[in-house]
Formats: C-alpha cells, sequence, structure tokens
C-alpha cells in the first residue's frame, strides 16, 4: 500500500472477497431499537446461552436418568427402556402438552392448533377442532408448555409414554399422572446432581466450546462495559462449566472469571426479577445457608441468590442501559424485561432453521407469487360481487356507444357473464389455495416433518415466535455473535408491515 496502487475502495473490496457476508444464521435480529453505545452492563445467563449445549447428547441423557427416575421411583415397567427414547426433530420449543387428552400441541399466535399428535399418531382435522372451543391458558391447570431447550425431552417421554400405555394398558381418562410423572421424574434428574455429574464427568460430549465466545465478551470488555454472569445453575457447576468454556482461551484472562465484573449462581430466575431475595457469599464448598454479601462486591467470587433491585442499587447502574441475554423467555426474557433491562434472546435454533431458510428460498417465493395471486383472485371476486349488486348504476356508467341494445337484454348478459366469471374466479381461487397450502406444507416438513419451523405455524407466527417477538429486543443464535457488531453499533428494528401497507 505504500505506493498507493490501491485506492482505499479497491482494496476495500478485495478485503471484502476474502471471506463471506456475516451469514444469515450468525446475525442479530432486531425487534426493539437498541443502541449498544448506551449500554453499560452486560449480563449473561450461563446455560444455554453462554454455555451452548450439544442438544441431542443431551436429550439422550436426560431421557436416560428420567427413565431411570420413572421405573424406580413412579413404578413403570421396564419395557418402558425400549420404547422412550430420543426421536431427532420431535421436540421444539414452544410445543404444548395436554395433561388431559395425551396430544402433544403446536399452536400460533392465536394459539389454534396448527399440528398436533396422540402418542405419534398425527392429530385429524377433526380432533384439531375440537381446540377451538376453548381458550388454551397455560396456567399449569391442563396445559404444559415446553418453553427451555432442557423440556424438550418431557415431550418426547411424554408422547412416547402415551403411545406405549396406550398400547399396553388402553386409552385413559386423563393423562395427567403421566405428564406428572415425567414432570417429577426429570426435575429429580435436575436436582439431584446426576444430570450435572455426568456432563461435568464428559463435558466435551455435552458442551461446545468455541473460540469466538472469549473473542465476543474480550470486544465487550474492551470497549468498557461491564459484565456479569446470572445463572440458575449451582456455583460448583458453574464454575466447572464456565471454566472449561473460558479458562486460557485468551492469554489476557486465564481464568473464566477475568471476563466478569459479578457472577451470581443459584440466581432463581424468575424470582430474582421480582422477589427481595438476599445476596449471598457462597463457602468454599458452595454449599447453600452461606452468609450474606456485604460490601462492595468483589469481581472473582460467586455470590448466590439475590435479587436485581439490589444488584443495580449495589453497582449504580440504570435498570435501561443494563442488557440482559439469555435463553428462557419467561425466566431470563419476559422477566427482566418487566424490570425494565434490555434484553436479548439465544435462540440455538436459528442457525438451523436459518439455513434451512437460505436453502429453501425458491420455494418461499413461489408461496409468495401463489399468496399474491390467490389476492388478485379475491379482489376481482369483491369487485365482480360488488357489480351485481350495483348493476344499474354500473350499467347506467357504460359509454353508451359500448353499451346499445335493449336494456333488459343488456342486464341479462352482464349477469350471465359476471356469474361465469364469479363461478370461474372461486374455482380459481379454490385451487391456488390447496396449491398455496401443499406448498406451505411441504416446506414446512422439509424443515422438520412432525412439525415445520419453531417460529411460524403455516402462515402466522407460532405462540414461540410471537413471545419472541413481543419480548426480545434482539435475539440471535448465539453470544459469539457479538463479534459481528461494534460494541457502540445501534440496532434498529426493520418497519413491520401491516397486512394494507404491503401493496
Ligand atoms: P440457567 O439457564 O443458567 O439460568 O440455568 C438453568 C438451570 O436450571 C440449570 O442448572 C438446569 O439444570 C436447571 N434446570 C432446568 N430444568 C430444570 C428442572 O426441571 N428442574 C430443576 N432444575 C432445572
Ligand atoms: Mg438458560
Amino acid at each position: 500500500m505504500s505506493d498507493g496502487s490501491h485506492s482505499g475502495s479497491s482494496l476495500l473490496e478485495l478485503l471484502r472477497e476474502t471471506g463471506d457476508d456475516i451469514a444469515r444464521n450468525r446475525r442479530i435480529f432486531c425487534n426493539r431499537d437498541l443502541d449498544l453505545s448506551e449500554i453499560d452492563a452486560i449480563g449473561f445467563d450461563m446455560d444455554y446461552t453462554l454455555a451452548a449445549y450439544a442438544q441431542e447428547a443431551l436429550e439422550d441423557l436426560s431421557i436416560e436418568l428420567t427413565v431411570d427416575r420413572l421405573i424406580s421411583e413412579r413404578g413403570y415397567p421396564e419395557a418402558i427402556r425400549e420404547r422412550v427414547h430420543t426421536m431427532p426433530g420431535f421436540a421444539i420449543r414452544g410445543l404444548v402438552m395436554d395433561t388431559e387428552l395425551g396430544n402433544v400441541l403446536k399452536l400460533d399466535s392465536y394459539r389454534n392448533v396448527s399440528r398436533g399428535y396422540h402418542g405419534f399418531r398425527e392429530l385429524s382435522e377433526l380432533e384439531e377442532s375440537t381446540y377451538r372451543s376453548e381458550a388454551i391458558r397455560f396456567n399449569g391447570e391442563r396445559y404444559a408448555l415446553a418453553d427451555t431447550l432442557f423440556a424438550l425431552p418431557e415431550v418426547t417421554m411424554y408422547a412416547a409414554l402415551v403411545a406405549f400405555l396406550e398400547e399396553t394398558e388402553g386409552e385413559r381418562e386423563s393423562w395427567r399422572q403421566v405428564y406428572d410423572d415425567v414432570r417429577f421424574s426429570i426435575d429429580l434428574a435436575h436436582r439431584d446432581g446426576s444430570l450435572k455429574a455426568r456432563i461435568m464427568a464428559d463435558t466435551p460430549h455435552y458442551v461446545t466450546r468455541s473460540e469466538g465466545l472469549a473473542r465476543a465478551l474480550h470486544r465487550l470488555r474492551s470497549s468498557g462495559k461491564q459484565l456479569f454472569v446470572l445463572t440458575n445453575s449451582w456455583p460448583r457447576y458453574t464454575d466447572h462449566l464456565m471454566g472449561y468454556l473460558l479458562d486460557d482461551m485468551r492469554p489476557e484472562y486465564p481464568s473464566w472469571r477475568n471476563y466478569f465484573d459479578i457472577i451470581i449462581a443459584a440466581a432463581q430466575k424468575p424470582d430474582f426479577f421480582t422477589e427481595p431475595g438476599a445476596l449471598l457469599r457462597s463457602g468454599d464448598d458452595y454449599e447453600p445457608g452461606a452468609e450474606a454479601a456485604a460490601g462492595p462486591l468483589e469481581g472473582d467470587t460467586i455470590y448466590m441468590h439475590g435479587n436485581s433491585r439490589d444488584l443495580i442499587e449495589r453497582t449504580g447502574w440504570t435498570p435501561s442501559r443494563t442488557l440482559y441475554v439469555g435463553d428462557h423467555i419467561y425466566g431470563d426474557i419476559l422477566r427482566s424485561r418487566k424490570s425494565a433491562w434490555r434484553t436479548m434472546m439465544i435462540v440455538q435454533e436459528m442457525e438451523s432453521e436459518l439455513e434451512h431458510a437460505d436453502e429453501t428460498l425458491e420455494q418461499l417465493t413461489s408461496i409468495r407469487e401463489l399468496e399474491v395471486a390467490v389476492e388478485r383472485v379475491t379482489f376481482e371476486l369483491a369487485y365482480d360481487e360488488w357489480l351485481s349488486n350495483n348493476l344499474d348504476a354500473a350499467l347506467d356508467a357504460i359509454p353508451r356507444a359500448a353499451a346499445r341494445g335493449d336494456r333488459d337484454e343488456l342486464e341479462r348478459i352482464a349477469r350471465s357473464e359476471l356469474k361465469r366469471a364469479r363461478e370461474d374466479g372461486r374455482r380459481r381461487r379454490r385451487d391456488l389455495l390447496e396449491r398455496l397450502l401443499k406448498a406451505e406444507r411441504a416446506l414446512d416438513d422439509d424443515r422438520n416433518p412432525y412439525w415445520g419451523p419453531i417460529f411460524k405455524a403455516y402462515n402466522a407466527n407460532s405462540v414461540f415466535g410471537e413471545q419472541v417477538e413481543d419480548f426480545a429486543c434482539l435475539y440471535t443464535s448465539s453470544v459469539s455473535n457479538l463479534v459481528y457488531y461494534s460494541p457502540m453499533h445501534t440496532f434498529r428494528a426493520p418497519r413491520r408491515p401491516m397486512s394494507h401497507e404491503r401493496g
């Protein structure tokens, strides 16, 4: 460059050609404007946020340990071992378990059932239609929402047990007990430490380590932001997993603790955001019952419990200048947002979801074309309908020269032409709609033969998609995607056209 042989822009072009554009599945998407230069502190959840789990491996493990407990604690027969196992793709986030009828459902944002299974048998339209007469609420009584990646094995196990028990014992009035047994047993596997022990014994099998995480955190720190960890996991497990992810990744940070200004484990989210829990200093053995943490907070200590108001007071941060990054729509995103923190949601599944979207752009384009064609015929039909109801006035408006003849005769001809046109229009519309539904279903099946994509339910958002749109200011597939953006970047939400704005 010393001889100035490259103009600035041509060198830039050469540089740009050395790599690809940022892949869509690595981008950060924005629902609500957010200026990173106005963010002073960034908090991170650990499980499924800083720590990306290998989903299939973790599901295998969760199912194995839960099945053990179903047999030993709840009296299920040994035979379930053969029948209850991971089924890749069967469980996705946002599915709902109907604990009465033994069904698993995918809902759209209006809580209509878009697809469903009883065991592994797909529900008929008639079965799905029975849900239309009643509002589906997730208050824990009849419907249970699988809204974290930890909960996905529950869906698979529930469906597998419904199928197994129906075969061996016949139909049941209610499947509530089976749901409760699965919930109890997986909860136990989490709480009795067995799941964590297995992950700690073979961490590389369960957790993906990436240099990008260390780079992203380093860049944020270097730009002067305070970073903190806020996880529900217990201190010992947090220490182990974070050490695995970050220790010795970069020479400036020998320990993972060096990346963070404050570390809080066993935080008990969502209560952390709503209840007045005291912040505790965890002892060497990280047992609960530790002393309350007084005085200024230290960077390399793992604290426990606490609450968001106390954290803000002690640090002098401002809630609206604090960003929290998490994967759980309820415990991490919705609750922190209610405390006026800004939010970024990690949706691990976006990586494959967007890859699929890129591969199927052509299919999506032809779906859009079909949608436009349906809309066009719909307007034609509506206009013809209007004409037939206002035929007198319309005939009066035709230039005399073009409509010579007997008025009654003209009206007769017009009515018969309109009739034919409307019949033809209705037929074309029916055909187009049929093709559209088929094309949508083929696209969805291509993504996931059981459920389609996680964000959409046909042409509407899924319940999950709607929640992400409503509550997460930003969302992306991984924390490490932050490396692609300046720590001062302003994210701007795209204008979201309403139906009438689409032209
Ligand atoms: P976080 O995502 O870092 O806040 O932590 C999630 C923690 O919740 C992990 O330690 C999980 O093991 C734990 N967890 C997830 N599901 C359950 C459950 O059903 N019962 C008890 N703990 C759970
Ligand atoms: Mg988490």
